[in-house]
């Protein structure tokens, strides 16, 4: 009997999410799974969304898109990492970088260290190649790889083209255009069929499985199904962006390779580098900013006049979908939920997400029952997981104005991030504190906030652990090497870019 599946919503993540899902299914006989997604011709895609996980890089990769092609299509760079400026204080910076620490799992280098915001520069090579702005790679190695590990920055409207195209042309998606009006529910309480309109036209869908890609809108999951919104805007306090898109002034300027997050007196800017142009935004706290104040922000970021640039404002609630998966529907994307976009997470959502959709579709609907219960379970998990990540980002902060002030408020921290720093007090964040199927973050992440911000933990308490002082000595010294070896062997990032593509 054949299974349907119906992907309402053609923006990043509903194309993403085709893509997952019908390439995974991709040797299905005929008849077998029909896999269709209807996006409204009337209604925008948000139009924000440029940077990635490494994540992405074996996505794209496994839907059977090769890297050259994303790169052209999508005016896309590579991502590195993160710098963060003027987090811990209202003059510094630290990096996240995707290349895990040396010694990563084995020794934690923080003990060894004078200055423990000095640990992503210490132990990794990646925060000097950020710095130089140099590729990840060099130009001997082929597509995918990499001597750092790295994601990408990309043109979300262009992504969501190629995929599109792809899923037609290569995947065997149906593609539909018309606009839901109507959901019908079923006696089972699940989403019987859908009413919908094009060019004046009426007519119904139905699906075994309808996938909520609608955006903030939600309009199966949160709409007809009701399933409420857990906001944590006690936790995370911004809901406004102000996005630019801001050209170079020559086209040669360098790109730069890793995500620049500058802390502002109540929020922080985002600049991300395409080849064509940057992606430029504010994100901000509306209780402690004021438009007007935010667009001088981003003029004096920007350092010329803004006006001439278009700007889209976009209001959010931070939090998420008490579930993710009722009855026959999941959500994925922005109709699940959204905090702001720090560390990149909700494209590397909607992967995982329709990684699991893909992996666990079946006819059986008592395993269909297990696997949204499981689904749900991982997913309430990982929301949990990056709150406090995105938190831990503030929480630490020596700034004193009063948004920075009140990120420190005991009141607004979780309890479950609180119980971690009870536990890093005493030692730095390690791999066992991090392995569960639904993690996301791995230790070295934590790592590299947690000690870029300046915290250190009380590591003399038990000093007789910390008794490899030559061994540290000896990683830190290979580091430093290969960081020059790589200074000087990876090309400029736009030049790699340039010379790659025209190769
Ligand atoms: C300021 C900001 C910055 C961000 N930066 C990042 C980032 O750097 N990295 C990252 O991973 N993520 C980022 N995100 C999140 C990212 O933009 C989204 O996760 C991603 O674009 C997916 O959006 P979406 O497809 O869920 O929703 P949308 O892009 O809003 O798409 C919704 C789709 O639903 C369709 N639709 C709506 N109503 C109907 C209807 N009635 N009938 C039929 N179709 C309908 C629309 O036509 C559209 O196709 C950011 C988000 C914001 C707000």
């Amino acid at each position: 009997m054949q299974k349907s599946i119906l992907i309402v919503g053609g923006g990043t993540a509903g194309w993403l999410s085709a893509a997952i899902i019908a390439a995974h299914h991709k040797n299905r006989p005929d008849g077998q799974l029909k896999i269709s997604l209807v996006e409204a011709a009337d209604v925008p895609t948000v139009g924000v969304g440029e940077g990635t996980w490494p994540t992405l890089r074996n996505t794209i990769r496994s839907i059977g898109i090769d890297e050259k092609t994303l790169f052209k299509t999508c005016f896309a760079g590579f991502k590195q990492g993160a710098k963060f400026v003027n987090w811990a204080s209202n003059d510094d910076f630290y990096y996240h970088p995707f290349t895990v620490p040396l010694g990563y799992g084995n020794i934690d280098l923080a003990p060894y260290l004078d200055d423990v915001a000095s640990f992503a520069k210490e132990s990794n090579y990646q925060e000097a190649v950020c710095q130089a702005g140099l590729a990840p790679r060099a130009p001997t190695e082929g597509e995918y790889q990499g001597i750092c590990n790295y994601a990408y920055h990309l043109d979300a409207g262009a992504l969501g083209d190629l995929l599109k195209n792809y899923c037609r042309d290569e995947l065997g998606v149906e593609h539909i255009i018309g606009t839901v009006r109507d959901v019908q529910l079923g006696e089972d309480g699940g989403i019987a069929g859908l009413s919908l309109e094009n060019d004046g036209k009426a007519f119904e869908l139905c699906a075994d499985l309808f996938v909520d890609c609608t955006g903030f809108r939600s309009l199966l999951l949160g709409k007809a199904l009701g399933v409420k919104y857990k906001s944590v805007d006690d936790i995370l306090f911004n809901d406004t962006a102000l996005a630019l898109r801001v050209p170079y002034e020559n086209e040669n300027d360098p790109i730069a390779c890793h995500t620049i997050a500058e802390g502002q007196n109540a929020g922080w800017i985002w600049d991300i580098g395409l080849t064509n142009r940057r992606g430029v935004g504010h994100v901000f706290a509306s209780d402690y900013l004021s438009e007007d104040e935010a667009m001088h922000n981003l003029q004096n970021y920007v350092g010329r006049s803004i006006a001439d640039l278009d700007v889209n404002k976009i209001s959010f609630s931070a939090g998420h979908r008490e579930v993710g998966w009722k009855k026959n529907c999941v959500a994925v994307g922005l109709a699940t939920g959204f905090v702001e976009p720090l560390e990149a997470t909700a494209i590397m959502l909607v992967e995982v997400v329709a990684r699991y959709v893909a992996e666990n579709l079946f006819s059986d609907e008592a395993a269909m029952e297990v696997v949204s219960k499981r689904f749900n379970q991982q997913m309430d998990y990982r929301w949990q997981r990056i709150v406090d990540f995105l938190k831990l980002h503030y929480m630490l902060t020596k700034r004193e104005e009063p948004y920075w002030k009140a990120h420190t408020n005991p009141d607004t921290i979780p309890e479950t991030l609180q119980e971690d720093l009870a536990i890093w007090q005493n030692r730095g964040p390690i791999k066992s504190d991090f392995d569960g199927v639904a993690e996301l973050f791995p230790a070295a992440s934590y790592q590299y906030v947690l000690y870029g911000m300046g915290f250190k933990p009380n590591f003399s308490e038990q000093s007789y652990l910390y008794d490899q002082q030559q061994q540290a000595n000896r990683i830190i010294e290979k580091n430093r090497t290969v960081t020059q070896q790589l200074l000087r062997d990876l090309p400029p990032h736009r030049n790699y870019i340039n010379h790659w593509l025209s190769a």
